[in-house]
């Protein structure tokens, strides 16, 4: 199962920097695969992709799928933003739980109307810049 992309026209704000380690994260979401390490010794996911495993150290990582969907944590809108994101303003951050046990911090889209309340179902979506990509959420 892929994500959906959402192409975005204009070059990332604040593009990450992709090591040797990362690529194929960042390769993947091109491709809409949203994906992650998963440490062989304890099973455990993590996010953002590690090449040692925060839970037991182990160095016997392999890349795995994430789940695409979770539960809204908490969310604010930035009216304020450091100054590299002033033209995207305002825009919404939030926490979302994704099913599985993984808390990431994450770009919400705009929501439709009504807004975003803590316990949507939520869906991990692929931002396609015109310099490559992001991930996001939006409501499911
Ligand atoms: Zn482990």
């Amino acid at each position: 199962m892929t994500l959906d992309i959402v192409d975005i026209a204009h070059p990332r704000a604040y593009p990450p920097r992709i090591s040797a380690f990362t690529q194929p994260f960042w390769q993947g979401l091109t491709e809409g695969r949203w994906q992650s390490t998963r440490c062989t010794a304890c099973a455990r996911l993590t996010f953002p992709p590690k090449p040692v495993c925060p839970h037991c150290w182990s160095q016997d990582m392999q890349w795995d799928s994430l789940p695409d969907e979770g539960e809204l944590y908490a969310w604010t809108r930035v009216h304020a933003p450091p100054a590299v994101f002033v033209d995207e303003a305002p825009y919404y951050l939030g926490i979302i739980d994704l099913d599985g046990g993984l808390r990431i911090a994450v770009r919400l889209l705009d929501p439709a109307s009504g807004g975003y309340r803590p316990g949507v179902r939520m869906r991990v979506v692929a931002l396609r810049y015109v310099d490559g990509p992001l991930f996001a959420a939006r409501a499911a």
